[in-house]
């Protein structure tokens, strides 16, 4: 609650796109806004304990072995975008094969735990899985993408729309794709995507062509989270996304992969 006021009291209102409490973060500092906070809760605040994030990541996409001898199947949802019937299905599995319990990852996907042995085989089989894999290409398991135009109206471009069919797409071609791939799209400079922690991202922007306006976006490669975070660089601007696919293409074929064959041998 002391965190939400100073952002009320305090937050930057001048844009619309600007009103996260990020940019606060951004203006004042780690240090000023801590200050904030702990006047505003009238105590001081722990230190940051210590970092547990280790140097490898994981999406839970798949099968794997709890503690307690049973499983948990992590699917991808496409686009991060899941329809109610999906859902009510998704809720029948877990009560049929796991315990009813179902969560939710921070790369938009579902994972269904403590799955027995008996089970795991036909949970696999369930025609819902077709739609919401474990086992997805390379291409779609690393994707994410941040709301969008239909329930955001700071969007610039429709990113649900555009980004899950050009995928999709791309997926198809480069089905033999064994490497890790991080694509993240956010529909504007806020960011909610996470595109700049992604190895591919996207951010969202207008521009004119031929005295037209059209949706576009800014690419940016070489972003990563974890213990050392790194944001990546925009390398380039106002890509029209009926331009983008084949650069796209181009980006997924060659940057990332001498990316992570650079940092397997370091
Ligand atoms: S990044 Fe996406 S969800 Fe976030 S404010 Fe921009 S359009 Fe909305």
């Amino acid at each position: 609650a002391a965190i939400v006021r100073v952002f009320r009291d305090q937050g930057p209102r001048e844009a619309r796109n600007r009103s996260r409490f990020a940019f606060l973060v951004d203006d004042w500092g780690v240090a000023r806004v801590r200050a904030a906070v702990e006047e505003a809760c009238g105590r001081s605040l722990e230190p940051a304990g210590e970092d547990a994030r280790g140097p490898n990541r994981t999406d839970h996409i798949g099968i794997y072995r709890q503690k307690d001898g049973r499983s948990f199947v992590g699917v991808v949802v496409p686009g991060g975008r899941v329809t109610a019937v999906q859902l009510a299905e998704v809720a029948r599995l877990a009560e049929t094969y796991g315990s009813g319990e179902v969560r939710f990852t921070t790369e938009q996907n579902l994972i269904i735990p403590n799955i027995s042995d008996p089970g795991l085989r036909e949970l696999t089989q369930e025609p819902l899985l077709k739609e919401l894999p474990y086992n997805p290409p390379e291409i779609l398991r690393g994707f994410v993408v941040c709301t969008g135009i239909d329930f955001c109206d700071l969007a610039l471009i429709d990113t649900k729309a555009r980004a899950l069919p050009m995928t999709r797409a791309l997926a198809a071609r480069l089905a033999d794709r064994k490497e890790p791939l991080r694509m993240h799209w956010s529909g504007c400079p806020a960011g909610c995507g996470n595109h700049q922690l992604a190895d591919i991202g996207f951010e969202g922007t207008k521009v004119r062509v031929n005295n037209k306006v059209v949706e576009a976006v800014d690419v940016w490669v070489g972003g990563r989270s974890g213990p050392e975070p790194r944001p990546g660089q925009r390398i380039m601007e106002n890509v029209p996304l009926s331009d983008l696919p084949e650069v796209l293409e181009y980006l997924a074929r060659f940057f990332p992969k001498q990316r992570v064959a650079r940092a397997r041998t370091q």
